[in-house]
């Protein structure tokens, strides 16, 4: 099932796609909202960022070859991160450089939904706490990653969490390719396969620390290839089974 937020004439709803058709919930899918009847058509350019979560979670160095990259050690442990909800951008948005930052990159990533509110639950059942996937680029100011000492603002400038273009509801996430274009250009290209830690352990561990509420998201780590972008570039992230994200790239006003 493939679940988009569509805004037609100023209007916006939860929407499951078809084809080029879409019927409307009644409501957030989230909160059991029933799907009605009518189908209408619906293009690209009615999509809007599919989520939106009380918070974003986020993994570090989930893949060996991105930690190694940046010089970093393999965590024993999943590493954690918040991005705030103001960073959320849909399909055809724009990333928009902060004038603090020289060095903004790009990280593609599988993003989960959270469909249920859950607390500590088992690996073993915390694939039935997920609703279904969708792609995210974890935009970072590397600089300001590297000078704040903790990444509060190099990961939360608004604009800096991409997300999109849908969320697939029936996917297994434990092998799927994730790759990221610039200009046309493969930067990324990665399996969730090679992750450290899998969509279930994650899970499981953030749950640990704070309740999950339906329609969180948790972006589970980037493969190797991150680079910079600059005013101009236009960004695709796929993610094998769910779809491409296309993003634009402006600098500062
Ligand atoms: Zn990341």
């Amino acid at each position: 099932m493939r679940v988009a937020v569509l805004e037609k004439n100023g209007d916006k709803g939860w929407f499951l796609l078809d084809g080029d058709r879409a019927r409307r919930f009644d409501g957030s899918p989230f909160e059991g909202a029933r799907l009605g009847s009518i189908e209408i058509p619906w293009t690209p350019a009615d999509l809007r960022a599919p989520v939106r979560p009380s918070k974003i979670v986020c993994v570090g160095r989930n893949y060996a070859a991105h930690a190694k990259e940046l010089g970093n050690e393999v965590p024993k442990e999943p590493l954690l991160f918040f991005k705030p909800p103001s960073s959320v951008i849909g399909p055809g948005g724009a990333v928009v450089l902060p004038k603090e930052s020289e060095r903004v990159e790009h990280e593609a990533e599988l993003g989960v939904v959270i469909g249920r509110r859950v607390r500590r639950i088992a690996p073993a059942q915390a694939m039935s706490a997920v609703y279904g996937y969708t792609c995210v680029c974890d935009v970072t100011a590397r600089d300001l990653q590297k000078k704040d000492g903790q990444w509060t603002r190099a990961k939360g400038f608004d604009t800096f969490c991409p997300t999109g273009p849908w969320i697939e509801t029936e996917l297994d996430p434990s092998d799927l390719a994730v790759t990221c274009a610039v200009d046309g250009a493969v930067r990324q290209s990665g399996r969730t396969s090679q992750m450290i830690f899998d969509v279930p352990t994650l899970v499981s561990y953030v749950s640990a620390a704070m309740t999950l509420e339906p329609g969180d998201l948790i972006v589970t780590g980037t493969p190797e290839g991150v680079g910079p972008l600059v005013p101009g570039n236009h960004l695709v992230v796929s993610v094998e089974g769910i779809g491409e994200l296309g993003i634009g790239v402006v600098g500062s006003t």
